[in-house]
């Protein structure tokens, strides 16, 4: 079959120490620091071997996330810039869609026709933080489109106990392309739910909200707070086209942050009072976080989903005299993340699908990889079959 495929040379920087795992397994806990000189393209690779629990997924629609750009993009010494967790070669692609075409001996919840979406994150449910409920702390994790082939090709295979069914959505939208596409959305908007709904654990109705960074997992942030029942959201992008993405998906105030002071815009909408709730989706600590500790109301809560290999000093102070705390989250697996952003969608309470704002085969996915660089689309979608 045909995927698009990373080749990267293994090369740790002088100053990086492998670990035992790391020589061992091949993979690279700090991609940034080993993989040299990536080549992307779009070649043929062996068709995906069906085990007993597994299904094989004809993918319909796969999304080109930020990750997938920090492959292709390099820094001066050749490194790619993705920090995370990575073995290549490997065929990208983590945010998909599909329909069962084919399914292992053991499968009892999946039948041949069945469209799902699928979680990214493959874990084991054996080491201690799976026993634990931990799922997206797996030691053994491993993850489609970073450490084994992903989903920009034409098939994938992967236990059925990673897939979530999305004719609820067809049911909804009435076209099967479309609800292919917005059920591609589901892994980036489960990132999100995840950080807001269980990590922080949410926030009440009448709750100011804001967002830094309206790319996917901010816009996924905002419909999910306007479904939520906020009070207000406000978002803070630099890029003009995500700035109307972001009000188009429920956002009242949006700002350019380079052109206002956020924590002064925030402190002005609420008349004094602070915002609840703050979203940090733009990966820019340094910036983000002087203005969001500026703006706390009492007993607020700020929720990390950005990423950013970035120390940042922080203030101690102010999250005691404003009662606050600060959540790291990472990952979609497990609490209800998945089948709750499904209902959602379905129920047309959050409806992401303006934020799809170009479309490509995939012989051309190199193109929309090369294209999401510019930082002015909203979700980039690839159909493969
Ligand atoms: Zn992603
Ligand atoms: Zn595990």
């Amino acid at each position: 079959m045909k995927g698009l495929v990373l080749e990267a040379k293994w090369d740790p920087r002088p100053e990086y120490a492998l670990s035992e795992w790391e020589k061992q397994t091949g993979k690279a806990i700090s991609g940034n620091m080993v993989w040299r000189h990536p080549k992307l393209g779009v070649r043929q690779w062996e068709d995906p071997k069906l085990g007993p629990n597994d299904v094989l997924i004809a993918v319909k629609a796969c999304g080109v996330c930020g990750s997938d750009m920090h492959f292709y993009e390099t820094d001066s010494d050749g490194y790619i810039l993705y920090p995370g967790l990575t073995k290549f070669p490997t065929i990208l692609g983590h945010e998909f869609s599909g329909k069962v075409v084919e399914v292992g001996k053991n499968v009892t919840s999946l039948k041949v026709g069945d469209m799902v979406t699928v979680e990214e994150m493959i874990w084991c449910g054996r080491c201690i933080p799976c026993r634990n409920g931990f799922f997206n702390h797996c030691a053994n994790l491993e993850e489609l489109g970073f450490t084994i082939p992903g989903a920009f090709a034409e098939y994938i295979a992967v236990d059925e106990k990673f897939c979530w069914k999305i004719d609820a959505i067809a049911e909804r939208f009435g076209d099967e392309k479309k609800a292919y596409e917005v059920g591609a959305l589901t892994e980036p908007s489960a990132v999100s739910y995840n950080a807001m709904f269980n990590r922080a654990g949410g926030f009440k109705p009448g709750h100011y909200v804001s967002v830094f960074g309206a790319g996917p997992i901010g816009l996924a942030a905002i419909g999910l707070a306007k479904a939520a029942g906020a009070g207000m959201i406000v978002a803070f992008e630099v890029s003009p086209q995500r700035r109307e993405l972001a009000k188009l998906v429920g956002a009242e105030y949006v700002y350019d942050p380079r052109e206002v002071k956020p924590s002064e815009v925030m402190m002005e909408l609420s008349k004094g009072e602070g915002f609840n709730f703050h979203v940090e989706a733009a990966g820019a600590p340094e910036l983000v976080l002087p203005e969001v500790e500026k703006a706390l109301a009492i007993n607020a809560k700020v929720t990390l989903i950005g990423r950013a290999a970035q120390k940042v000093p922080m203030y101690f102070e102010l999250f005691q005299i404003r009662r606050s705390q600060i959540f790291g989250s990472q990952g979609h697996s497990c609490d209800e993340n998945f089948p709750n952003v499904i209902r959602m969608v379905a129920a047309g309470r959050l409806d992401l699908s303006p934020i799809i704002t170009a479309r490509y085969k995939l012989d051309d996915v190199v193109q929309a990889i090369d294209k999401s660089r510019d930082r002015s689309d909203g979700k980039i979608m690839v159909s493969p079959s």
